[in-house]
């Protein structure tokens, strides 16, 4: 679809496709008179670039009865966005999980498939499995090359250097240090850009209507802790690049030394084996999260007791993150999510205690529904974003 290469003309035309896919965007449907209005392109010059992207398959045309007749009785056709053309694709390279996705303009999913990793497999490996799932998307007719703006990656524990995001217009941004995402730009011949996982899938979770808005904390308590902040529908990366390490917020200044050099960190108590351990130090063994979050909803005292002690030590950490950032929504994923209401209640006890006389404060928190593509489905929608709107 959107032509790419070097030449002048060409970077022209795209700026006019990208005009009218931006008002279709907005607007849903739109006549042809319409989208003149909107693009100020010329009927010649908008009859070209809609012709192109009919072609490809990216825009419909359609009568519109609810329009009424056209100026010479003959019902008016509207033009509208193909939601299964495919725009954007998202890779999620996760700790134990390969992740693709495929958005539409509009953000809706168009091909998703994922696969959970048994045993560990390093980088470079997952670069090239994600690579052979991108060629079957494509062989199968899932994925049309000629239609994608672009390919977000989501790397588990790596972080893009916010400067070299700000460059990447094209394939400028460097890969992530010691591993070559050549594979997958091989697969699919599209702008490439990468960054962290967690911050990708907060992306996703902050997207309304094909658009991310509003200011959100997301955190995934899982083996460690994961957390991103979208902040008025951006994501805040940082003057280093590290922004968002709610897990090594101290909540017990005199507690256990955190492998970052402090003490008492967020990570250091509520990751998944210390959360076990901390049950079994108290007198029960539990499997697994699942089985204490079952165990502590049928009312066993010491599945209780271990949740209302990580609740506590959430809402320490979260209270003073909300105290700086002031986000909308607070939305936990993870395994430890399963605890439920009763680890996010107190959070929400532990803010609404809190009177600052600036202003009343209104944050929602809730939990992610798990899904696992929801770091490729960020992916795409961050290239969506950057290539098709500008706007990261
Ligand atoms: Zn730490």
């Amino acid at each position: 679809m959107l032509t790419r290469g070097d030449g002048a003309l060409q970077g022209v035309r795209r700026g006019h496709e990208l005009r009218v896919l931006e008002s279709l965007v907005k607007n849903g449907s739109r006549t042809r008179r319409e989208l003149e209005a909107d693009t100020k392109l010329s009927r010649t010059t908008l009859s070209v670039i809609v012709g192109n992207l009919r072609q490809y398959g990216i825009l419909t045309e359609a009568d519109q009865s609810s329009y009424g007749p056209g100026r010479n009785g003959r019902p008016v056709k509207v033009l509208r966005l193909n939601p299964v053309a495919g725009v954007a694709v998202g890779v999620e390279l996760a700790r134990s999980r390969i992740s693709v996705s495929v958005v539409g303009f509009d953000g809706s999913p168009v091909a998703r498939e994922h696969i959970e990793l048994s045993a560990p497999m390093d980088l470079a490996a997952k670069v090239e499995h994600a690579a052979g799932m991108l060629r079957t998307l494509v062989g199968a007719g899932e994925v049309r090359p000629e239609s994608l703006v672009g390919m977000g990656v989501g790397i588990a524990s790596r972080h893009a250097d916010p400067r070299s995001l700000a460059d990447a217009g094209g394939d400028l941004q460097h890969d992530p240090q010691g591993v070559s995402l050549a594979p997958l730009r091989d697969a699919v011949a599209t702008p490439l850009l990468w960054d962290n996982n967690i911050r990708l899938a907060a992306m996703a979770a902050a997207t309304e209507n094909g658009n991310p808005n509003g200011d959100l904390l997301y955190v995934v308590l899982s083996a460690g802790i994961s957390c991103a902040v979208v902040v008025d529908g951006a994501l805040l990366r940082g003057g280093n690049g590290i922004a968002g390490e709610l897990g090594h917020i101290s909540v017990d200044f005199s507690g256990p030394r955190c492998w970052c050099g402090h003490r008492g960190c967020l990570e250091r108590f509520l990751n998944v084996a210390n959360v076990l351990a901390e049950a079994e130090k108290r007198g029960q063994a539990f499997e697994s999260i699942e089985s204490m979050a079952a165990a502590a909803e049928a009312g066993n005292r010491t599945a209780r007791a271990v949740v209302d002690w990580a609740a506590e030590l959430l809402s320490r950490a979260l209270t003073s993150a909300c105290v700086l950032v002031d986000p909308n929504r607070v939305v936990v994923a993870g395994e430890l999510a399963q605890f439920g209401e009763p680890l996010l209640e107190p959070v929400r006890k532990s803010l609404a205690e809190q009177q600052l006389e600036i202003g009343p404060r209104a944050t929602i928190i809730t939990r992610a529904p798990f899904s696992p593509t929801s770091g490729s489905d960020g992916a795409a929608i961050m290239a969506l974003r950057h290539w098709a709107f500008a706007g990261i």
